[in-house]
């Protein structure tokens, strides 16, 4: 007669739980706007959504800015909506030395002594003295997921991600808990890229030193 062991049981389902996939964003360059932010750039208009994104609520909009920096123009970067209470511009640091700018690397909305850019659209532009990041490499998360990685929120961990021949092990990757969001990794295109990643179905494992 087999006897059920339940706390093993609980073990192995909490360890497949552990390794399963996470998913992977890749963010290209776009721009937060504050309301009046918003308002200077495309008065009279509403903020449309082209397209909703994989985090609740989230989309990116249909309207478009230009980055301009000492050195260079960017155009067609998209507004994520909704709006915020600030402006945030998230480039990626090749992005930023076409544009000839030094932004830090920082989890979004830590903005104090970021970089500056003019934004541009059709109808206006606005200087920011600062606001522009590279976003510091971080998962999504609910409180649940969080429970189960055994993670905390802004806690770091290591996760590996792409295949064979550019995998990659990142490391400092911030966990980001908020009962809206959903489980969902965000890399900037040059991370992705140097992780060969496609775009689409992605997904890398938190690595747990065991
Ligand atoms: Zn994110």
């Amino acid at each position: 007669m087999s006897v059920v062991d339940a706390g093993a049981i609980a073990a192995k389902v909490v360890d497949v739980l552990r390794h399963r996939a996470v998913p992977v964003g890749i963010s290209n360059r776009h721009v937060h706007l504050s309301q009046d932010d918003f308002a200077r750039l495309f008065p009279g208009q509403n903020l449309g959504v082209s397209k909703p994104l994989a985090q609740p609520g989230h989309f990116a909009a249909s309207q478009t800015v230009s980055l301009r920096g000492p050195k260079g123009v960017i155009n067609n970067v998209r507004i994520l909506g909704p709006i915020r209470t600030y402006t945030q511009v998230e480039v990626s640091a090749t992005q930023a030395r076409e544009l000839g700018i030094k932004p830090p690397v920082r989890m979004s909305g830590d903005l104090e002594g970021s970089a500056g850019i003019e934004i541009i659209s059709e109808h206006g532009a606005i200087t920011l003295e600062q606001g522009v990041i590279i976003a510091k490499r971080h998962i999504h998360m609910n409180t649940f997921d969080a429970l189960l990685f055994g993670v905390e929120d802004c806690q770091s961990v290591n996760v590996l991600v792409g295949e064979a021949p550019r995998t990659v092990l990142f490391k400092d990757v911030v966990i980001r808990v908020d009962p809206q969001l959903v489980l969902e990794m965000h890399l900037d295109t040059d991370e992705a890229n140097a992780a060969g990643l496609k775009g689409a179905n992605d997904v890398g494992e938190i690595v747990f030193q065991e």
